[in-house]
């Protein structure tokens, strides 16, 4: 009997959580059990005095001793339930764990369940019972338990049932080993991997779990739910113009605020940059999605102060929706992930809408996106395959129809649609960035072209060109020397080269732009107001702004002769360029009446299908011959 016991001893090691200590079959070895069976062997080497049994006694004496040390080393607390008198022995490491001395903990079970935390009580009785009742013969589970500190400290506990020569269950063994710090790191670990850092909300990953595992609930027809994307219009101004750290701060504002127009059972995530999700949570299927959107929109309406400066910015809302559990098929049918890929594409549509604004996903403003995405595509795909080729229109002198320049005007030799004009891509292609590297090309190839024909007609030496560019280009960084490097590698005269950009444009972007402007004027480049009178036509920043020429947009041209109040303005606006000093090219001149009329108000030169439409290069240089 007792070296089946010290068989059964070599469970112990495998209860123990620290590995670092080897136990050999029969070094550890649970103390009430060990009394209980010290007495019953006593009285059979007094009986039977066989030498076997003396073997054994002497090893049991070792392993007495071995296991007094084992547990005063070992990191794990021991304990060893007797079922017999249900009584727990707790190595003094135990004790300890809970913050007590030897004396201050008894045998009794309810020492030590009545310090686990009440979360994790019904699982450890269980747990245990079942072990009694033989259904399980070990387990292992995590629990937390009550320190004298008055805090709880995570435990890893690892339970096995030691049964007697009758093979009942007489004793339930284990171990316990304090995890708490490894928690608390892998808790922190958690905590990161889901978090936003700078505004500490749930991350795009955390927000997208979220959504996967709402996705598969079973019906729940008591919640509504709705997905909103918000992109702040913007913002990276905020950074060029204030810097990052001012960005950062207004950020955590912008959270702040967001939170305060939500409901406790809403989520909000950071999902990147300037973006972020909102799952919204309802009881009713009232449309609370659109509700909280004005509130954002209306909590956005007033300027964050940051520091000394007083911030305005707005927000593009995608809304989606209202979903529920409860479908009319009786299947599950939300699909959450949907939900935030369409409010993605309602946010875009908010955007082309100038923004500031809130728009609900409908699927045929998904078509639409899927329309544009495909534009796109084509376009990126003309640039790399270089499908776009440059027509010149000519601009002259009116007194005598003298050539003086060349507007350089893009066209898209689609592979399908034909000829396409810059009014239906160029707007796709400022919205999606590609007008960079579209304007840059525009740009090396007039100015290329215009070198040939200055070498080609030394006559023609003074004949500029026209190129329009876009406040985008200008507000690029180091859009200035990339016209400079232009300049440099085509060999143009910069007094040649006439940039047209339209006012809105320079507006809208006025402190890069400006910038961007400041070198142009260094390197003796000419500017241009395109389409002048129709965006802000403001004298401010024609004093400003170091403008040659304005160009009159041809809407007031064509009117003029219907409208004597156009009339009026084409009028005023010769003599504003008159008082400024400024060159005027009066655009889209068709007809003889026109010119007439124009010469008469002192306007000097002119542009349109009277003189000619816009051709191409070889057209142009018969013209120039
Ligand atoms: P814009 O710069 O104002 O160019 C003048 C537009 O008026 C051209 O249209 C020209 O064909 C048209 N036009 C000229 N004379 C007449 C006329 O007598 N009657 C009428 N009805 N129209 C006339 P186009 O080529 O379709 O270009 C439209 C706009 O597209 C341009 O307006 C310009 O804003 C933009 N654009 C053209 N090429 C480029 C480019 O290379 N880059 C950029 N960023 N924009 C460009
Ligand atoms: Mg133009
Ligand atoms: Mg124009």
């Amino acid at each position: 009997m007792l070296s089946e016991t010290i068989i059964n001893q070599h469970k112990i090691s495998s209860l123990v959580n620290n590995s670092a200590i080897e136990y050999s079959c029969s070094s550890a070895f649970p103390l009430v059990i060990k009394n209980d069976l010290k007495s019953r062997t006593q009285d059979e080497v007094v009986h039977q005095e066989s030498v076997e049994e003396k073997r054994l006694l002497q090893a049991l004496g070792e392993s007495e001793q071995r296991y007094a040390l084992t547990t005063q080393v070992v990191n794990d607390g021991l304990w060893s339930w007797d079922l017999s008198c249900d009584q727990v022995d707790y190595s003094p490491r135990w004790k300890s764990m809970v913050g007590c001395q030897e004396w201050e903990i008894n045998n009794s079970p309810v020492e030590w369940l009545v310090r686990v935390h009440p979360a994790n009580i019904e699982k450890l009785k269980q747990n245990l019972v079942d072990c009694w009742q033989e259904k399980i013969t070990q387990f292992a589970m995590e629990y937390s338990l009550l320190h004298k500190d008055g805090q709880y400290r995570s435990m890893y506990c690892k339970c096995m049932v030691m049964t007697n020569a009758q093979g009942e269950v007489s004793h339930l063994i284990g171990s316990q080993a304090d995890t708490t710090d490894r928690k608390d790191l892998k808790d922190q670990l958690n905590y990161d991997a889901i978090r936003d850092k700078l505004t500490n909300l749930p991350n795009c990953q955390f927000f997208i779990s979220k959504l996967k595992e709402l996705s598969q609930l079973k019906q729940n027809p008591d919640y509504y739910f709705g997905v909103l994307y918000l992109d702040l219009d913007q913002f990276k101004n905020v950074n060029y113009s204030f810097g990052y750290l001012v960005g950062d701060r207004l950020l955590i504002e912008i959270v702040e605020r967001l939170k305060s127009c939500l409901g406790t059972q809403d989520l909000l995530a950071r999902l990147g940059g300037d973006e972020f999700a909102i799952l919204l949570v309802s009881s009713a299927p009232a449309d609370y999605p659109s509700q909280v959107a004005s509130r954002i929109q209306q909590e956005f309406s007033e300027p964050i102060k940051i520091a000394e400066h007083s911030i305005l910015i707005s927000t593009s809302i995608g809304i989606d929706a209202s979903f529920s559990l409860n479908s009319c098929s009786g299947e599950n049918n939300l699909d959450l992930i949907e939900s935030l890929k369409n409010a993605e594409i309602a946010m875009n549509q908010a955007k082309i809408n100038g923004q500031a604004c809130n728009r609900r996903f409908e699927s045929w403003s998904y078509l639409q996106a899927l329309e544009k995405s495909k534009s796109e595509d084509n376009l990126r795909k003309a640039i790399e395959q270089q499908q776009f080729e440059l027509h010149y229109q000519p601009i002259v002198r009116l007194e005598d129809h003298q050539l003086v320049g060349f507007e350089a005007l893009i066209r898209w030799h689609h592979p399908e649609r034909g000829l396409v004009l810059p009014g239906d891509f160029i707007p796709l292609a400022e919205d999606t960035g590609l007008i960079n590297p579209i304007g840059w090309w525009v740009l090396r190839s007039a100015c290329l072209q215009m070198v040939q024909w200055h070498q080609e007609y030394p006559a023609a030496e003074s004949i500029f060109i026209s190129v329009n560019i876009t406040g985008r280009q200008l507000s690029q960084p180091y859009g200035g020397d990339i016209i400079a490097q232009i300049m440099t590698e085509t060999g143009l005269n910069p007094h040649c080269l006439k940039l047209e950009i339209t006012e809105s444009e320079i507006i809208e972007n006025i402190d890069l732009v400006s910038l961007t402007i400041e070198k142009l004027k260094n390197l003796g480049v000419q500017l241009s107001m395109d389409d002048f009178g129709t965006g802000y036509s403001s004298l401010s920043y024609l004093q400003y702004l170091p403008v040659d020429t304005l160009k009159i947009d041809r809407s007031f041209i064509q009117n003029m002769e219907k409208d004597c109040h156009q009339l009026e303005l084409v009028k005023t606006i010769i003599k504003l360029a008159e008082v400024f000093d400024l060159d005027l090219i009066a655009e889209g001149i068709e007809s003889e009446a026109q010119s007439n009329q124009l010469m008469e108000f002192k306007c000097k030169y002119g542009q349109g299908y009277l003189f000619s439409k816009p051709v191409t290069n070889a057209i142009a240089a018969t013209l120039l011959e």
